[in-house]
């Protein structure tokens, strides 16, 4: 490492607070699927900022619409409406088939928009507020109040008590254990469709289809958080178009804006004209035309360029390539996932593997600490899963 780089990340230790184990890098530029450092190495990047960017660095059509939104227009105020926000709005129920549309800043704060929703529906047919939530053990829905409340890891959430109350936990692919919590105060179900940094686990379609009818005998509100498994990692817009089931809410985020930080609830109409009105809910920058102008591109080049189709021709290639180093290997223990969005389970942390990885010029992450995640743009291609594997297997 240069002494630039090392001063850099002294500095960085200074002035930023201390809540990242950052790795040992200051990225400057990106092109394609490539990243470099301020040193000008390359990596190969099967990381994508964590499922963010879709569709690789330096798109020349988004950087260049984001320029002219830029010149025109970034911000009004939701006291107004702006066009590019309409276009994002029409575009998302199109690939949805959703209703209504919420824009936030992040996931975690489409999530709180979620949950608000959620209650709201719930007060306005019996007026109470004791209302409760079941969310999933090991799931992961951001870190502000609410989102962290319906997160499944208790150490994320210990120091932070008391949580908004009411929330309930059972188990993933598991639906008796969601009927066990189910009471007559329960207002919502909320899962991750594939759940991400609790270990990439996706759920079953049998799961699913049960979770939809429990929703639906007892009108419950089924909330599918897609966060980091929609916008297409899986091969579809958003992975439960894959099981024939449909929230009644749905986030995202992510990949939504592919690096402008932008992010969204969706709502059935069900749900969407019996909940939040006007002075129930609102955000200042959300919806703002830069980011939805983002959405609208990014929108077009996934029309465009086929980016579904890509995935699922991709994503086949790569779980083969991964199932055959799992046969080869005593120590990896389980291959999963969906789409462009795997892990491999170890037997012990992949810390190291990580770490042999990045000095090689690849770029990978974790979910948990024995869990290998693989989250590439989706513009991938196959000669790049053959790199990506050809340096994956000499660091082991
Ligand atoms: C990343 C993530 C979130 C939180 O999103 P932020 O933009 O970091 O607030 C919520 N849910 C899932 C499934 C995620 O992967």
């Amino acid at each position: 490492m240069s002494e630039e780089m090392k001063s850099c990340i002294e500095e960085a230790e200074k002035a930023l607070l201390h809540t990242y184990n950052r790795y040992q890098l200051v990225l400057e530029k990106g092109q394609g699927v490539n990243l470099y450092d301020m040193d000008g190495k390359e990596y190969l990047d099967f990381c994508s900022g964590i499922a963010v960017f879709a569709l690789g660095y330096g798109n020349k059509e988004y950087n260049d619409a984001l320029k002219a939104q830029i010149d025109k227009l970034i911000h009004t105020s939701n006291y107004f409406y702006n066009q590019p926000a309409i276009e994002a709005a029409k575009k998302l129920k199109e690939i949805s088939g959703m209703d209504r549309v919420f824009f936030t800043n992040s996931g975690a704060e489409a999530i709180e928009g979620a949950i608000k929703a959620a209650r709201k529906y719930a007060y306005n047919k019996d007026g109470k507020t004791d209302h409760e939530i079941i969310a999933m053990e090991h799931s992961f829905h951001g870190r502000t109040m609410g989102a962290l409340s319906v997160t499944g890891n208790p150490h994320y959430r210990e120091a932070f008590e008391p949580m908004i109350g009411n929330i309930k936990w059972a188990k993933l692919n598991d639906l008796e254990s969601v009927k066990a919590q189910i009471t007559d105060k329960t207002c919502a179900i909320i899962l991750e469709t594939v759940q991400g940094e609790g270990g990439i686990y996706p759920a079953s379609k049998e799961f699913l289809e049960g979770v939809r009818a429990l929703c639906d005998e007892r009108d419950m509100l089924l909330i599918l958080d897609e966060i980091q498994c929609g916008m297409g990692r899986t091969g579809y817009y958003f992975a439960w178009q894959k099981y024939g089931i449909k929230p009644d809410i749905l986030t995202a985020a992510k990949a939504l804006g592919c690096g402008v930080p932008v992010g969204a609830f969706l709502l059935n109409e069900k749900a969407g004209s019996n909940s939040l009105v006007a002075g129930d809910h609102g955000t200042t920058y959300g919806g703002n035309p830069l980011a939805c102008a983002a959405i609208c591109k990014v929108l077009e080049i996934f029309e465009k360029d086929h980016i579904l189709e890509n995935v699922r021709t991709v994503s086949a290639y790569l779980e083969e390539e991964l199932d055959k180093l799992a046969a080869e290997q005593k120590n990896i223990k389980d291959r999963r996932g969906a789409g462009l969005m795997q892990g491999l389970e170890f037997d012990g942390p992949v810390a190291g593997i990580i770490q042999k990885a990045m000095d090689k010029g690849l770029i990978l992450i974790n979910a948990g600490s024995n869990i290998l995640r693989f989250l590439p743009p989706l513009v991938i291609s196959k000669e790049h899963v053959d790199a990506m594997m050809k340096i994956l297997r000499e660091c082991l």
